[in-house]
């Protein structure tokens, strides 16, 4: 399955053959959002692997499918579906999309989150990531670096903004209180490559686990190149 597609399709063959796969072997895409880092190459990829894509019922209206039909599964966000043995919980996250969603996904006694873009983290989202295994979560910018960087003004502040960007702060904030310790493995991703550097985001978030004892483990994605795959 894939989890939204902002890379090109070569970019994405490249990636998927280093680590011994292929995009014909996909089944099915997911789709969190319109933003531009997150369907880039979707219109393409479909063209070329007509696999069924999950998207919310407002969100597929707004995406150019440059002339293909594309096999849409839509649905309401907030719903519960299943992709072969998987089954997938989706949750409304707080951004300036139009049904901007995260997912969760269950099989095999295995449970894996998936959040970024988000400008806070409900109550709801903390529930729906209780429970996981593994853990992607945004952790977009460092509050210092935005605040001083080039960025305009209206933009920095929809960065931070409720419907904008997790900081690592919050991140480490939600770390060192609400996060299931039972969670063995922590990814950190969607880093801003203008307002964070990759060791601020990894240091917070390690004193925030340090705080509190735990073990968990703490990678960081980077968006040049794929992590490690995991195997349970
Ligand atoms: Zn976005
Ligand atoms: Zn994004």
């Amino acid at each position: 399955m894939l989890v939204d597609a902002g890379l090109s399709f070569r970019e994405l063959s490249k990636r998927l053959a280093s680590i011994g796969e292929q995009p014909d072997r996909i089944d099915a895409i997911l789709i969190t959002h319109e933003h531009c880092d997150h369907i880039a190459g979707l219109a393409r990829f479909a063209r070329r692997v007509p696999v069924p894509i999950y998207i919310t019922r407002l969100t597929a209206p707004i995406i150019e499918w440059d002339g293909m039909t594309p096999r849409l599964e839509p649905f309401q966000a907030g719903a519960r579906f299943a992709v072969g043995d998987i089954e997938i919980d989706s949750f409304t996250i707080p951004h300036d999309a139009v049904d901007p969603v995260g997912f969760s996904f269950r099989a095999q006694g295995l449970k894996i989150g998936l959040v970024t873009d988000l400008g806070y983290i409900p109550d709801s989202i903390k529930f729906h990531l209780r429970g996981s295994h593994l853990l992607l979560l945004e952790s977009n910018h460092d509050l210092e670096t935005l605040r001083c960087g080039s960025y305009p003004w209206a933009v920095k502040q929809r960065v931070m903004s409720r419907n904008g960007h997790l900081s690592n702060d919050t991140v480490g904030d939600y770390l060192a209180h609400e996060f299931d310790p039972s969670t063995g493995t922590v990814i950190l991703g969607h880093l801003s490559e203008h307002n964070n550097h990759p060791e601020i985001a990894r240091m917070v978030a390690q004193e925030a686990l340090d705080r509190r004892g735990l073990a968990t483990r703490l990678l960081l994605a980077s968006q040049k190149e794929p992590t490690e795959v995991f195997r349970f």
